[in-house]
């Protein structure tokens, strides 16, 4: 098998399934008791939270667990809204953020909010000047994203928070693919609230967190016990929660080295795809781009017949966001840096880790070429493609 799905989700490393497993099994005492066994599982997620903390050079006091990135991107945009509610009702987002945000601002429209959804440029970056246009007096929260999830864009987030923090706005970031990455500096970036996930960065599915800065007075999202200073109640998930420390910490220690790899990774894909497949478009920015992200467009094909083929052949990639595909409706994201549907409809996401090797990728292009030429030699778009090319009309 060859993945090169590491953006939808990545493989549990060893050393976090571990760290994980005494918090199954001995170490089972609930972190609020008193006795030692519960003060071990509080040890615990305090030292997870300090090594979270330090990948975004956050205090650990400002770290609070959810479960899971959707749940920090709901948390952060629907208890800011509500919080400041009294000072506006203007939000601003972008098209091309995850449905996490994107659905809940949906959700925030109907609640009496009012949202506007900032174009992207073709590389799928925010213009800053059209963001600084967008605010209005009212305006209470900017979410935007650090890093796309399909094309792997990375955002001008620095920028952006400088913005939000001179008008005294509000700034989140869902950073859910940008965690343990690519370096992220809460206080250099000016950013208020940003969302994490474990399981993109080689930790246990289900957990993640919303980094809250001190000050900021943001209501609990889920009410009941004391637990995670009063703001996001119910028994910690303690093994989880330990798996994630542990895999950030694994992701600080590798991220330079395995930033390297990936990109070097990633360019050569890039380039041995656009030598060797005619007709693909490469989406997403070229130089600002996460460094294990690979999305192309391969005109006159459909990506699941793509995608379906590739998996027969033991190779896994997406066709949008893990949230998305299964659904026949073209990426939005896709359809927001300006492809046609068609266009959006014959994508192919590819994500790659320190671990794929060049002699893999060579497989891929080599299953991509193959795949691609099959496909088109059954389009009736291709074959009228093909005339018109020979006709000159
Ligand atoms: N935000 C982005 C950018 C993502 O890529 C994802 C997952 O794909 C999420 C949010 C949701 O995170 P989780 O799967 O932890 O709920």
């Amino acid at each position: 098998m060859i993945y090169l799905d590491n953006a939808a989700t990545t493989k549990t490393a060893p050393e976090v399934v571990e760290a994980m497993l005494p918090y199954f099994g001995e170490a089972y005492g609930n972190p609020s008791a008193i006795y030692s066994l519960g003060s071990a599982g509080k040890k615990a997620v305090n030292e997870a939270r300090r090594a979270i903390a330090s990948v975004i050079n956050a205090r650990q006091e400002e770290i609070y667990f959810t479960a899971g990135g959707t749940e920090a991107d709901n948390w952060a945009l629907k208890a800011a809204a509500e919080s400041y509610r009294e000072k506006g009702r203007h939000i601003i987002t972008t098209k091309l953020e995850h449905h996490a945000v994107l659905h809940t601002c949906r959700y925030l429209e109907k609640k009496g909010y009012e949202v506007t959804y900032l174009d992207v440029d073709a590389d799928g970056l925010v213009d800053v000047d059209v963001l600084k246009a967008a605010i209005r007096p009212d305006t209470i929260l900017i979410s935007v994203m650090f890093a796309n999830n399909e094309i792997g864009t990375i955002e001008p987030v620095g920028e952006i928070g400088a913005i939000a923090r001179e008008r005294g706005i509000l700034f989140h970031t869902d950073a859910v693919q940008a965690f343990g990455q690519v370096p992220v500096d809460v206080e250099e970036l000016n950013v208020d609230m940003l969302s994490a996930s474990a399981h993109k960065v080689n930790g246990p599915k289900g957990v993640g967190m919303l980094y809250i800065r001190t000050g900021l007075k943001l209501r609990s999202f889920i009410h009941g016990g004391a637990q995670e200073r009063n703001r996001r109640a119910g028994t910690e998930n303690v093994p989880g929660i330990v798996g994630f420390g542990a895999a950030a910490a694994r992701a600080m220690r590798l991220m330079e080295d395995k930033g390297k790899k990936e990109r070097e990774l990633r360019d050569y894909l890039i380039q041995n795809i656009e030598k060797q497949v005619p007709y693909c478009r490469l989406n997403g920015h070229r130089e600002r781009r996460l460094p294990g992200n690979v999305n192309f467009s391969f005109r006159f094909i459909e990506g699941e017949s793509l995608l379906i083929m590739l998996d027969m052949k033991g190779i896994c990639a997406s066709s949008g966001s893990a949230c998305t595909s299964g659904s026949l409706d073209p990426s939005h994201v896709l359809l927001a840096i300006g492809l046609k549907h068609e266009e959006a409809h014959g994508s192919l996401r590819m994500t790659l880790s320190e671990e794929n090797t060049k002699e893999e990728l060579d497989e891929v292009v080599e299953a991509l070429k193959a795949i691609v030429s099959r496909l088109r030699e059954m389009s009736p778009l291709y074959e009228d493609f093909v005339k018109s090319q020979k006709t000159g009309k």
